[in-house]
């Protein structure tokens, strides 16, 4: 597990214990240890209502549906976050791979890694985990 960096202060500060009760087995290892659902089981990989995606570790808005694409990669993708939305972005050299991973700016939670492979306008792909998300109709 990799720990998050001293230096970057949340907002919402939880204990181990308090995360563990707070969200699932599945929840916990993506957003608490940087785990990675595997692909095309997400409930929200292939789901296309209008609304709101929110953080499933702080309830923080993250992005909209307006910006949702079928990436064909099998985790939600996204074009862009939503207006304001706290999205860190860090330097991930794990696996032997160069990937800029992406976290809750509020309580620090994984949410997945940004590529520069996405759709117009902005090009980029916010890959992200269907246990890391929320969905709220609007
Ligand atoms: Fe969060």
């Amino acid at each position: 597990m990799t720990k998050p960096e001293p230096h970057h202060e949340h907002s919402m500060q939880r204990t181990d214990t308090e995360w563990r009760s707070l969200l699932t087995p599945e929840q916990y290892h993506v957003l608490r240890e940087k785990g990675t659902e595997r692909p095309f089981t997400g409930v929200l990989t292939q789901h296309h209502e209008t609304g709101n995606y929110h953080c499933a570790g702080c309830g923080a808005m993250l992005f909209a549906s307006e910006t949702k694409f079928d990436s064909g990669c099998g985790w939600p993708s996204f074009y862009l976050p939503a207006d304001g939305a706290g999205i860190v972005e860090h330097e991930d050299r794990s696996y032997g791979m160069r990937r800029v991973e992406v976290t809750c700016a509020r309580c620090g939670g994984h949410l997945g890694h940004v590529f520069p492979d996405g759709p117009k306008p902005t090009g980029l792909r916010y890959c992200i985990n269907s246990a890391s998300l929320t969905f709220e109709r609007r």
